[in-house]
């Protein structure tokens, strides 16, 4: 049975499809985390590791390597996968070189990178929090986007038109960087042209180099901004297929320029009204969250599954699914306490409608971008065309009521 080291934060939503994965594939997985004190076995039992401390996380790999040798090494998120890709590399197994495997984490290193590689990228610079801000943003041309360095799930991306805007964005971004731990990554916000067009998010699987198409999913409500909160993903493209091979060769193209060679790739472009593909990311990872279930919906193949093959060589077929299907991340519809959620049995009854996860629970503090993170929860549909995959979705949403209660926060004088 192969011996698979699967690295992951101990809360991290992917380690169960992995494991789920890995049963169904007959591969022995140890979990390497910071969960000595996990209920979950799994976790618990596994090697424990602390990822303040990334030196001393791969001696113990190395030396837990050592007993019982494994056959691969797997990085789960943005955090692990440069641990995982050094692991390997000093195991002599397939792996990416770690600095690649890092890069996609800052915003302006990856610019940096393709845009020295040729690889289209929206124009960019740093605006340093250091020196005089006013000074920076007259220099700016606008409409412009303002990002943190290094965040996901679109928190702190602020789109602005005018210096007055961009001021107003810079305090924000400067509250949500209170939280980075990374010193560095609070020094600078990143300022980068706006792209008008439209958005699409890309997930393949590299081999040796070689890029395969898992899915490519259409954003097709407009994300203009201020802020860019994800909604619907729908399968298949309705892209061209000349934009189709232009979106998959520009994707290949920024894998190059970082380096990578094997693993799940997880890009999102934009298309201008010239038909130009613009990269705002691509990653060495699967897709965020729950969505990697919609890969499923269009492969015919657990995500995680496909990763796991790719990386022990299993051969895995993909069976194309070319009908439609498409999930919709529920947006949070305004900032409250969440009391409850009307119409979800309407919602799941809509035809088309697969799944439907509530990922909140009552009580739970509902935060909307550019603050919050989250999700309310996902709606998977499966329908003939993926114009009816997208109709489905639309329905379903239209079927629920987000009941949400004011929050009163008692001010330190008053209580
Ligand atoms: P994160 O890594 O937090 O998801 P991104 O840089 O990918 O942040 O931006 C999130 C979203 O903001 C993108 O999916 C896109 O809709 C929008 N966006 C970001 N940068 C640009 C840009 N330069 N032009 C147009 N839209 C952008």
């Amino acid at each position: 049975m192969p011996r698979l080291l699967i690295i992951a934060p101990h809360h991290s939503y992917r380690i169960a499809p992995y494991i789920n994965a890995a049963k169904q594939l007959g591969i022995d997985i140890t979990i390497a985390s910071a969960g000595e004190h996990s209920i979950i076995s799994v976790i618990n039992k596994g090697l424990h590791i602390d990822f303040s401390d990334q030196q001393q996380a791969l001696l113990e790999i190395l030396s837990a390597a050592e007993e019982t040798p494994f056959q691969a090494v797997l990085g789960t998120d943005d955090m692990s996968v440069a641990l995982a890709a050094s692991a390997a590399k000093a195991l002599g197994l397939m792996h990416n070189p770690p600095a690649a495997a890092l890069i996609a984490r800052r915003k302006d290193h990856a610019r940096a990178c393709l845009l020295s590689a040729g690889v289209a990228v929206p124009a960019h610079q740093r605006i340093e929090l250091g020196s005089s801000i006013p000074a920076q943003l007259e220099e700016l041309n606008y409409p412009c986007v303002l990002k943190p360095l290094a965040m996901s799930g679109s928190r702190g991306v602020i789109r602005v038109d005018d210096t007055d805007s961009a001021q107003l964005a810079i305090y924000k971004i400067m509250t949500i960087l209170r939280e980075v731990e990374v010193a560095d990554e609070a020094e600078a916000i990143f300022a980068e042209s706006f792209i008008e067009g439209i958005e699409i998010a890309y997930e393949g699987i590299l081999a040796n180099g070689e890029l395969t198409t898992l899915a490519l999913f259409d954003k097709p409500d407009p994300l203009n901004g201020p802020y860019f909160e994800e909604t619907y993903y729908i399968s298949p493209s309705r892209l061209s297929e000349k934009l189709q091979q232009q979106v998959k060769q520009t994707v290949l193209d920024a894998c190059q320029a970082y380096g990578l060679r094997q693993g799940p790739i997880h890009a999102e472009l934009r298309i201008d009204a010239n038909e130009k593909a613009w990269v705002l990311e691509v990653a060495a990872r699967t897709i965020g969250g729950e969505c990697a279930r919609l890969v499923e919906l269009v492969t015919g193949q657990a995500l995680e599954k496909l990763v796991l093959a790719q990386l022990l060589e299993i051969p895995l077929p993909i069976i194309k699914f070319q009908a439609g299907a498409g999930v919709l991340m529920i947006p949070i519809p305004r900032a409250g306490i969440l009391r409850r959620i009307e119409g979800i049995s309407d919602a799941k009854a809509v035809s088309g409608i697969e799944e439907l996860v509530i990922s909140v629970r009552d009580g739970h503090e509902l935060v909307p971008l550019p603050e919050g993170s989250s999700y309310l929860g996902f709606i998977y549909a499966v329908a003939d065309s993926a114009e009816d995959a997208e109709f489905a979705l639309r329905e379903a949403h239209r079927k629920l009521t987000i009941v949400t209660a004011p929050v009163f926060k008692l001010s330190p004088a008053l209580s």
